[in-house]
């Protein structure tokens, strides 16, 4: 049975996987001419590598261990020290360090220990986020009808402590402020956060996203009988009678015919290519609900390092809200020998909220960048900076803003031979490359299920 696959970002490449192992006949058609969504990388005309954006796996991102362990590639991203690090004016860092008890001392002490909470943080968060660590998936559903602030407010956790420490994990995880996302998937996170020790610790890829994860994704697919197009733009399905797909058909008039179709677009480029006639459905009307989050990444090259932190860091009050030197973190790229790397710091900074940051020229950006960079690295004042790259996304995941979880769809359509992938469909994360894994697994066992049947 031949399965075509549109999108080679960690959805569709994750389906594949699956599918090949099962036996089908795969294409994989992306629309780039690199893999990897949002998650691809390139080499510039210097060699140096250019993120589409800083990744980092979690302890919990078990279906991306799984496949990273079947492609063989395993051994290829690197765990750090179990903190969250933020980086403050001058040079001072602040630490939220969990202790090495079992949860929840691990975070309860941990807390109590931070330096840049108050003791009225740290009492209001104790008391006001229990609800939080004793919640279920149930609840969490439940306060999906409002912001994160609002439910930080209504718990009386302090003003404080939602600027400093839960600002930085909202732009961190959706790349919009605490009063915009949804209570629900912050939440989510407090609860593995606060009684999973090892589900959140974090770890950074040995080389980039793209050598060391998509690029093993692709070798074991295509040995396994699946085949790759690049330059494979999807525009249009041409449809039977009864509705099902007859062939899809790419920009360049070819034409693609399966007996399966999966998309595994992001959730804006899904809506262009939809027939018409399908949106009648509410599954396929619901899909309007969705808006993507605008996000920037911004590399800089300096001649010397600025900062010795091997690890994620976060600052509030910045143009970026994490950010890493993968000069460090990352120990196969980025090194002195590599592109125009001479040994020095090479910052990798997710620049969030980005919406005003859309059509403003790079080089102001950049300005804005290294004068934060000035205000925390003091180091970076006497360092030369040898290069910049700004990535700009403006529809990047989707923003879980409140009433938008009840709107993901399953992967399997109302359409007899057609499927959707990606981290906007229903799985149990947000979107993020275990979400993305976790959808393509789903379809790929919903597909053969249905076959089965
Ligand atoms: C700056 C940034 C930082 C992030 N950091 C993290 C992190 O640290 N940890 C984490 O887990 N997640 C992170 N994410 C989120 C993560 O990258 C995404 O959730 C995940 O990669 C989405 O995968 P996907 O396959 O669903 O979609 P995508 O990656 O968007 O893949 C979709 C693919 O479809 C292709 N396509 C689009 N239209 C067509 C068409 N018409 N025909 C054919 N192909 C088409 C696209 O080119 C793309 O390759 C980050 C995202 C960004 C932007």
């Amino acid at each position: 049975m031949k399965v075509a696959i549109f999108g080679a970002g960690v959805a569709g490449l994750s389906a594949a996987i699956e599918l090949v192992d099962r036996g089908y006949d795969v294409e994989l058609y992306e629309k780039r001419k690199v893999l990897g969504g949002k998650v691809s990388v390139w080499k510039d005309n210097d060699g140096d590598s250019i993120e589409s954006g800083l990744h980092i796996i979690f302890g919990g991102y078990e279906q991306l261990q799984t496949y990273l362990d079947r492609v063989g590639a395993g051994e290829n991203y690197l765990w750090k020290e179990h903190s969250l690090i933020y980086a403050e004016p001058d040079g001072k860092q602040s630490f939220f360090r969990k202790a090495n008890l079992p949860s929840p001392w691990a975070e309860v002490i941990g807390g109590l220990q931070t330096d840049f909470l108050t003791l009225r943080d740290k009492i209001s968060l104790i008391k006001g986020l229990y609800p939080a660590l004793a919640g279920n998936e149930e609840y969490f559903r439940s306060q999906d009808h409002m912001t994160y602030s609002e439910w930080h407010r209504l718990h009386r956790a302090s003003e404080h402590s939602l600027q400093k420490l839960w600002r930085a994990i909202a732009l961190a995880m959706n790349f919009i402020e605490p009063n915009v996302i949804s209570a629900r998937p912050m939440l989510t996170i407090f609860k593995y956060f606060g009684t999973d020790y090892a589900a959140t610790k974090f770890a950074f890829f040995r080389k980039n996203p793209s050598d060391s994860m998509i690029e093993p994704m692709r070798q074991y697919i295509q040995r396994n009988g699946g085949k790759i197009f690049i330059d494979g733009k999807l525009t249009h399905f041409e449809l039977n009678e009864d509705n099902t797909i007859n062939r899809a058909v790419l920009s360049d008039g070819y034409a693609v015919k399966a007996d399966a179709y999966i998309s595994a677009l992001p959730a804006h480029s899904v809506k262009k290519i939809l027939p018409k006639k399908w949106l009648r459905r509410q599954y396929f009307s619901n899909l309007y609900q969705f808006t993507g989050s605008p996000v920037a990444n911004c590399q800089l090259w300096f001649d010397k390092k600025i900062t010795d932190t091997d690890n994620l860091m976060f600052s509030q009050g910045t143009i970026f809200a994490t950010f890493a030197d993968v000069s460090i973190t990352c120990p196969d790229d980025f090194q002195e020998g590599m592109g125009t790397s001479t040994g020095g710091s090479v910052m990798s900074l997710v620049l969030a909220p980005a919406h005003h940051l859309m059509d403003m020229p790079n080089d102001v950006i950049t300005e804005l960048v290294i004068q934060d960079i000035h205000d925390r690295f003091p180091k970076s004042r006497h360092a030369r900076l040898l290069k910049s790259s700004i990535v700009k996304i403006p529809q990047s995941v989707y923003k879980a803003v409140p009433e938008v979880d009840k709107y993901r769809p399953d992967q399997v359509s109302p359409i007899d031979n057609f499927y959707l992938a990606g981290d906007y469909t229903y799985q149990r994360y947000l979107a993020s490359m275990e979400g993305a894994a976790l959808s393509g697994r789903q379809v790929a066992e919903k597909l053969h299920a249905r076959v089965k049947s």
